[in-house]
């Protein structure tokens, strides 16, 4: 994969690992996140610190696993301290997102954060007006568009595992499992 020794950035001096992605290349969901953390940058893999074992049980309480989807992030490299990514960041690091949801073409893509969500849907609203209902990801110029639901990141739902908070995400699942005419288990959001 070219961004394992990319260094388009300056992420990729301070990295120890690139993270790729992982998942089903076939997948019809992709969880996209803001970018990897310490436990991502010492594996090479995303999304499996606290963060992403909260993830797990999401994926999981939607009838799903891991191996089902695809899970990766707008940065393939960690941000210093988990700040924010920056503009110039982003922009040199999108295209292999861009070229994954073409490679993978899935029906939905799944925002996690504010990050995630702006940089797809390219705006400045907030999660809270986003999440809730399908938006769309244009993929560019003669492309279909993707739906794209927006919700809370788990890392944010750590920090704030408010009843309503979980519930949210749990209403955001079941719109995409319905969308994809899959079953909605009823034990989710909890
Ligand atoms: S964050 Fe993206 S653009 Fe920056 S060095 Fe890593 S792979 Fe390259």
């Amino acid at each position: 994969m070219r961004f394992v020794n990319c260094c388009k950035c300056g992420l990729g001096k301070s990295r120890t690992n690139a993270v790729p992605g992982e998942g089903n290349p076939d997948a019809r969901i992709v969880f996209v996140g803001e970018g990897p953390g310490a436990d991502e940058d010492a594996q090479g893999r995303p999304f499996v610190g606290r963060a992403g074992k909260l993830l797990d049980r999401i994926i999981n309480a939607m009838g799903l696993q891991r191996k089902d989807v695809y899970i990766c992030n707008i940065l393939k490299c960690r941000p210093p301290e988990n700040r924010d990514p920056k503009p110039d960041e982003i922009a040199h690091c999108l295209g292999y997102l861009q070229d994954q949801l073409e490679i993978i073409q899935p029906e939905i893509i799944v925002a996690l954060g504010a990050h995630a969500a702006r940089t797809l849907l390219e705006t400045t609203k907030s999660i809270g007006h986003l999440r809730g209902q399908f938006q769309q990801y244009y993929p560019g110029l003669g492309k279909m568009p993707i739906k794209l639901m927006a919700t809370y990141h788990p890392a944010y739902l750590l920090r704030s595992y408010l009843p309503e908070n979980r519930r949210r995400v749990w209403d955001d699942m079941k719109t995409v499992l319905t969308e994809l005419n899959l079953p909605v288990p009823q034990r989710g959001g909890k």
